[in-house]
């Protein structure tokens, strides 16, 4: 069965679903377009920010991660992406024009990771943690902690980091 076989726009079956893009017999064209997912680096006392996973994550339940996520509306920049979801996981707020674009790493056939960064931070401003529904703690590491990290992605961006500060 394949994956793509049907229209999301209106729901009938591809004629011939093989190559991209598809056009659907009602006209609608679809692209296999990588999905763009934000991190943010937020630097603290010669750390940076982390996040852990849920322990009933789907994926990764209790790996430490950077605050982030998918883009949830095509008006939204990345940047605003990374604050909003910087607040979601860990109640720091930041304003979105603060944020730089650190790096961007394809991942073949599915991901474009945008990863941003801000200038240090101090955790005195920052509301207490409390557990979200995709987080259950807020800490500060380096590379102590980097075999925490399930994703390579998120491992290379940190020693990429720590190696350029020395
Ligand atoms: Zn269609």
């Amino acid at each position: 069965m394949n994956k793509y076989s049907f229209c999301p726009d209106c729901g009938i079956r591809y004629v011939e679903p093989s190559g991209w893009p598809r056009t659907c017999p009602n006209g609608h064209i679809m692209w296999k377009n990588p999905i763009p997912v934000v991190s943010l680096l937020v630097p603290v006392k010669g750390g940076l920010l982390l996040v852990r996973r849920s322990p009933i994550a789907q994926v990764a339940p209790n790996g430490l991660t950077f605050p982030g996520g998918y883009l949830d509306h095509r008006e939204e920049t990345w940047q605003e992406a990374a604050v909003r979801e910087l607040k979601e996981e860990t109640h720091v707020t930041l304003p979105a024009d603060l944020i730089r674009e650190y790096r961007v790493v394809s991942k073949p056939g599915k991901y474009v990771f945008i990863y941003g960064i801000c200038v240090e931070q101090s955790q005195t401003d920052w509301p207490a943690f409390t557990t979200t529904d995709e987080t259950s703690e807020r800490i500060i590491a380096g590379l102590e902690r980097i075999d925490e990290l399930p994703w390579e992605v998120d491992r290379a961006v940190m020693r990429h980091y720590f190696a350029a500060r020395q």
